[in-house]
């Protein structure tokens, strides 16, 4: 393979202005800088005034609010201009059970860690031995979180620090409005705009990106392409034709419909978690925002139709949804086998998606992002750096294939096939295979992750595995819990913390007002 020359990379060409686009461009800027000395990194963003942007993806995970202040957004702006509010986990409904079976019909995966108390045992392992109250599941056993959201509260109070609160949490927000917020923050940080459409994509000698060709605004040329295009994948996928993994044998749902809802009352409460509810074929996601909710289902085309998927899109909804019309979007599932090609990054849907279960989309942005500011070939050498950002990225999809396809193989619905080809082995990655073979006897570790390659931490395995009520069995390591007293007061002391927690933190719409007020 030839070696790029070593001319160091000052001009960057941003190719599409979505979430991933603009995020990048502020994010780059934030960390390289812009400006006029003749060392300064460049960077411009291009984009379609007649392609719009995907405009959904209203979910996110906690990283965003590190993000944020990173690029130097403050949250009531944030908040305000975005049509944000809080989001402290994910409340699962019907995933485990068809509707109407006995058992729990709901679970709850909370951004809020497990509590440990310095020196304290770690509540997981006496949890699985019966240590907290019958009935009480991992998550409202170890957190204060599950009744804190459960009651519509929000995570932090008037008087916490921006990005601060008493327990973790991330946004939801309209992406359109968020896309437009980061445009203009990026621009005023120094990125420059260019309105313009890419008609062709030219390679040099090498096989790198020559320049980008433009409807209007001629030839466009930088040492560094990153291609923000979405799904069209301009520059990565039509122009270098980097191959792409699909990946719909593991992660099957394919199609997604969207609908906007108005609130039945203004002053309705605001859910401060997205509700994810399984269907027949798929999964409806409810997420709260501060003027409106968004609902969508994203379901499977190999096990339904979509006059069937709008049917069952509309009976969740209800009477609000008579007159409102969904948008479909299909859904390329799966990743680039590489992200960084020549002088080319993909960030975005043009570098993979997979299903908004987790909100990995925006997370995975936020890791690029991180990742080529603190990568930046400021020498040009980007072969070294295409390497490391490629194996970083490959790791990071691998893992979340892992923890997005658990939330479905442990599944005991057999209402449709959706469901029971979900449980085949088959589809079932053997990573996953095997740490679920690990987890019959002992409880998940934090040594069982790299924790660089993951986006979700040990307790979100933990959470959704046994929210889905994985039978780990420890009667073998049973006498190796000699701590059960303390870790009964343990929960008992979590019960009484979140009453208090109730007490003190505001209801959720309260909060998310407040802030949207503030100047
Ligand atoms: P886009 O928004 O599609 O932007 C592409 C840009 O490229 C546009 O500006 C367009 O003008 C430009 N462009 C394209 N072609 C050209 C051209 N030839 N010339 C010039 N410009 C061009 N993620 C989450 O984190 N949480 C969620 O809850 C979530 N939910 C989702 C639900 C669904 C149904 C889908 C499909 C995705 C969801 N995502 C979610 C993913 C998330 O929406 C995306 O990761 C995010 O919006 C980034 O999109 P993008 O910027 O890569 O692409």
């Amino acid at each position: 393979m030839k070696t790029l020359p070593k001319q160091g990379v000052r001009n960057v060409l941003i190719v599409g202005g979505g979430t991933a686009g603009w995020l990048t461009a502020a994010f780059l800027a934030r960390q390289l800088g812009t400006g006029a000395d003749e060392n300064a990194v460049r960077i411009t963003l291009v984009e379609s005034k007649e392609i719009g942007i995907i405009g959904v993806g209203e979910g996110t995970f906690p990283s965003i609010r590190g993000t944020l202040a990173t690029i130097g957004i403050d949250e009531a702006r944030f908040i305000r201009e975005c049509d944000a509010t809080f989001k402290q986990g994910i409340h699962f409904q019907h995933w485990v059970r068809e509707p109407g079976m006995p058992g729990a019909d709901h679970y709850f995966h909370p951004f809020s860690l497990p509590s440990q108390r310095p020196g304290g045992p770690e509540l997981l392992p006496y949890w699985l031995q019966g240590g907290a109250p019958a009935g009480v599941g991992f998550a409202a056993a170890a957190t204060m979180q599950k009744r804190v959201a459960d009651a519509a509260h929000a995570p932090k109070r008037p008087s916490d620090a921006d990005f601060m609160g008493p327990l973790n949490y991330a946004y939801h927000f309209d992406a359109g409005k968020f896309a437009t917020l980061l445009a203009t923050h990026a621009k005023s940080l120094g990125v420059q705009h260019v309105l313009a459409t890419v008609e062709r994509v030219e390679l040099d000698d090498r096989g790198a990106i020559g320049a980008v060709h433009t409807r209007e605004a001629g030839a466009l040329t930088a040492e560094l392409y990153i291609d923000c295009t979405g799904f069209r994948a301009a520059l990565i996928g039509e122009a270098l034709g980097t191959s792409f993994r699909n990946i719909n044998d593991v992660l099957f749902v394919d199609r997604a419909l969207a609908m906007q809802v108005p609130y039945e009352r203004p002053d309705a409460p605001i859910p401060s978690y997205t509700i994810s509810t399984a269907h027949e074929a798929g999964w409806t996601w409810d997420i709260g925002l501060h003027q409106r909710r968004g609902i969508g289902y994203v379901y499977s085309s190999r096990h339904t139709d979509d006059a069937r998927a709008e049917q069952v899109l509309r009976n969740y909804i209800g009477p609000a949804s008579k007159d409102l019309h969904p948008r479909q979007l299909k859904l390329n599932v799966g990743y680039r086998d590489v992200h960084w090609v020549k002088n080319c990054v993909a960030v975005g849907l043009s570098g993979g998606f997979l299903e908004p279960l987790e909100s990995s989309g925006i997370g995975l942005i936020e890791t690029a992002a991180y990742l080529i500011s603190y990568l930046f070939p400021h020498d040009g050498d980007m072969e070294p750096v295409a390497r490391t950002y490629n194996e970083m990225m490959k790791a990071r999809y691998e893992r979340i294939v892992d923890f997005v396809k658990l939330h479905y193989c442990l599944t005991q619905r057999k209402d449709s096939r959706f469901w029971t080809d979900n449980t085949d082995p088959a589809s079932i990655p053997q990573t996953l295979q095997d740490k679920l073979a690990m987890w019959r006897h002992r409880a998940p570790h934090r040594m069982d992750f790299v924790v660089d390659y993951e986006m979700y931490p040990p307790s979100s395995w933990q959470y959704v595995l046994y929210g889905m009520e994985y039978p780990t069995d420890l009667y073998a390591n049973a006498r190796t819990l000699p701590r059960m007293e303390e870790a009964r007061k343990e929960f008992a002391m979590i019960a009484q913390m979140s009453q208090r927690a109730l007490a003190d933190l505001p209801p959720h719409r309260a909060m998310v007002e407040h802030l949207a007020q503030r100047g």
